[in-house]
């Protein structure tokens, strides 16, 4: 069930704009629930582009360049349900608490973001009830199906970095997130070192934390269930070849690490 999505008063996304939350392969038997938080790069109507041109939005500071495509293509591998998220991440983070400053952000890397500048608390409530609230919810409604239908499930949360952040080249092919629990993060660390021709970050370039992340604490660490984030070098995503080639390494990868899970 899609969520409403309209909003009193300052509705922000007018009839026949895209819906927030992309869903595919719902009832996908796969144990996997793959989540996309930084997929899309759509801006809603009434915000423009939030002040920036368009090259700016076509960056990695609006979203996660290639991720997506990895995840429709990892869904299809697995037969594993996929959640993309369609809004840029410069319009409201999904990946971050909303009482947190980054959660809109006036300034992401190096670039000011005009339309997210002294915004007042409707307004940030707005792309709240929009875009991240329907979101979540989406997320916690087939996971708590899944429940109630005794399916497992294991949260792979997908994101993927820029190869150069403030000058500074980064080394990993791929990075393995986790934070409080590493259940399924080391058996897929394993896994991906073994392959021999990747750079392997552990929390790498980012760890995950409470205030750096959503989805997995959220879903993955308050549920209990085994989970990881990843993320994928932006210059491997390039191309629908890189895309697949991801994808069909990690359809190769998680099942072996589910196997290794302790007691699994
Ligand atoms: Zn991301």
């Amino acid at each position: 069930m899609a969520e409403p999505i309209a909003t009193f008063g300052g509705a922000l996304l007018a009839p026949g704009e895209p819906d927030p939350v992309m869903v595919v392969n719902e009832t996908g038997r796969s144990v996997f629930f793959l989540a996309c938080d930084h997929g899309g790069r759509s801006f809603p109507r009434r915000l423009g582009r939030l002040g920036l041109d368009e090259p700016d939005t076509l960056r990695h500071i609006a979203w996660d360049i290639g991720i997506a495509e990895v995840g429709r293509r990892l869904s299809a591998a697995l037969d594993a349900a996929l959640i993309v998220q369609t809004y840029s991440r410069l319009v409201i983070d999904c990946n971050r608490d909303p009482s947190v400053p980054s959660s809109i952000p006036e300034t992401s890397e190096d670039t000011p973001i005009p339309g997210n500048r002294d915004l007042g608390e409707d307004e940030r409530r707005a792309r709240r009830e929009a875009i991240f609230t329907p979101y979540h919810r989406r997320i916690a409604a087939v996971l708590d199906r899944r429940q109630s239908d005794g399916r497992a499930s294991a949260l792979i949360a997908l994101h993927s970095f820029t190869p150069v952040f403030r000058g500074v080249a980064r080394p990993w092919h791929v990075g393995v997130l986790f934070n409080r629990d590493d259940r399924l993060a080391r058996p897929l660390l394993e896994l991906l070192r073994a392959e021999g021709d990747l750079v392997v970050g552990e929390n790498e370039p980012y760890r995950v934390t409470d205030l750096t992340d959503y989805t997995v604490p959220v879903h993955g660490e308050r549920r209990g269930l085994p989970h990881v984030e990843i993320e994928i070098r932006q210059d491997l995503l390039a191309d629908p070849a890189g895309q697949s080639s991801w994808a069909a390494r990690l359809a190769r990868l998680l099942p072996a690490a589910f196997a290794r899970l302790p007691g699994g």
